[in-house]
């Protein structure tokens, strides 16, 4: 049975409480969402007339608005969403940006829908939730299974219906639409960031190291390429369907054009000198570097303590459950945790919202130069107290982002 994502929350959230001398009563208001918004899409799609379940978890803006994606997957339910919406209030306060945390979902497997159909689901998500969306008041984003595609249509239904442009309400946009430069590449550029400081901190060689990747998504693919293109050696990825590996080395551009043009699963592409993997082998890899970019509850107290990697980077949200950490940090394993490792998608998320709002236009080079600024001083902050305190990242990361939000609250009156 695995763990309940939310209640992975909780346990975070009390280690912080523990770190931080935090009293039961202060953190209460943490243990649940301001606004659970839940609706039935009633949509005619392709196979005839279907109800869709969809959310979006308001957690807390005691820092500013609320902020978080928007995921279509079949395993997206409330308790998922709930998680991932705390999850956010968190990272947004561990990069210090001024935006609190929501997350929305609809339970529906894209991959068994037309382009219309999906279309016709974002626009109903849109009608469903605008009254709890702007752009003074929750701005979504894409997440798994969601694209600059889907908040096109999110965003044109959205403002039929406000009746003015208001692009600031949705972030992930296409440029054409007011999107950012350096959003597509933002997440996993953010997590390689990080990730070449620690190197620099643990005194690593970065030409030798070799690194397994889960999921080949927005996240999982570009970060395999960029690493890819800076010289470390891939030598594991997968998707949904499965994965390959080879341990003396993959191309993900080649693997990458394989899924396009023959539209099948990553686990086709074995070749010579490949071994075809399951996701649970991808994360038992002999590699220096392992990356779950894909689903949550990936890493758990079974598999743990078989993992070889000597570092873990979280693009994906919650794939590491808190006996898991506890397992790893005891082996010696450095883990940089989801609310640190991704938080370069909402740092520029908000940048392209800043855009947004002042109506101007960054290159990218001064995306990502911003992007880089924030997301390395934030990890020297988190990596300083972790060290300071004997934890690990994780409780480094939560005791930072949770004692900002509690400062803003307490601010505001609400403990
Ligand atoms: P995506 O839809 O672009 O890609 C998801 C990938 O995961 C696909 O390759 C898919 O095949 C794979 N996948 C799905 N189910 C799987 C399974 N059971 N096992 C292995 N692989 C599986 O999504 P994404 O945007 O890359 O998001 C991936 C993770 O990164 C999610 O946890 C998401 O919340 C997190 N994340 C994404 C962003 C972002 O900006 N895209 C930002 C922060 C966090």
């Amino acid at each position: 049975m695995p763990n309940n994502p939310f209640q992975n929350y909780l346990e975070n959230l009390e280690r912080a409480k523990i770190a931080l001398g935090l009293s039961d009563a202060e953190i209460e208001k943490l243990k649940s969402p301001q606004n659970i918004i839940q609706s039935d899409l009633k949509i005619e799609t392709s196979n005839g007339m279907e109800t869709f379940p969809a959310y979006r978890v308001q957690f807390n803006n005691a820092r500013g608005p609320f902020k978080g994606g928007i995921r279509f997957h079949p395993g997206a339910d409330l308790d998922e969403v709930k998680a991932l919406a705390a999850l956010m209030a968190v990272k947004c306060a561990v990069v210090g940006i001024p935006l609190g945390g929501a997350k929305g979902g609809v339970t529906i497997d894209p991959k068994k829908y037309n382009a219309s159909d999906l279309e016709k689901i974002a626009r109903g998500w849109a009608r469903a939730m605008s009254s709890h969306i702007g752009v003074d008041k929750d701005i979504p984003a894409p997440d798994v299974y969601t694209n600059g595609q889907t908040m096109s249509h999110i965003l044109d239904e959205y403002e039929s219906i406000v009746g003015h442009c208001e692009p600031g309400v949705i972030t992930g946009k296409p440029l054409e639409l007011g999107g950012s430069l350096g959003r597509n590449i933002a997440t996993a550029q953010g997590g390689i960031y990080v990730l070449k400081a620690l190197i620099g901190d643990l005194g690593l060689d970065k030409s030798t190291m070799r690194v397994a990747v889960q999921g080949f998504g927005n996240a999982g693919y570009t970060a395999a390429s960029i690493l890819h293109k800076e010289g470390f050696k891939i030598v594991a990825v997968s998707d949904s369907s499965g994965g390959v590996s080879a341990p003396a080395g993959l191309d993900p551009e080649e693997i990458n054009k394989f899924k396009e043009e023959a539209g099948k699963g990553i686990k086709e592409f074995a070749k010579d000198g490949m071994n075809m993997i399951t996701n649970a082998e991808l994360l038992l890899t002999d590699c220096d570097i392992l990356i779950p970019a894909a689903l949550d509850n990936q890493i758990t107290s079974e598999n743990a303590g078989n993992i070889k990697a000597k570092i873990i980077l979280e693009l994906a949200n919650g794939p590491t459950t808190p006996e898991a950490d506890e397992i790893l940090f005891k082996n010696g394993v450095t883990l940089v945790p989801d609310v640190l490792a991704n938080a370069g998608g909402v740092t520029v998320s908000y940048f392209e919202w800043v855009q947004n709002r002042s109506g101007d236009m960054w290159d990218e080079g001064q995306v990502l130069a911003k992007l880089q600024d924030v997301i390395v001083k934030s990890y020297r902050s988190v990596y300083a107290l972790a060290k300071e305190k004997g934890v690990d990242l994780r409780l480094g990361a939560f005791s930072l982002g949770i004692k900002r939000i509690m400062d803003a609250m307490r601010l505001r009156g609400r403990i």
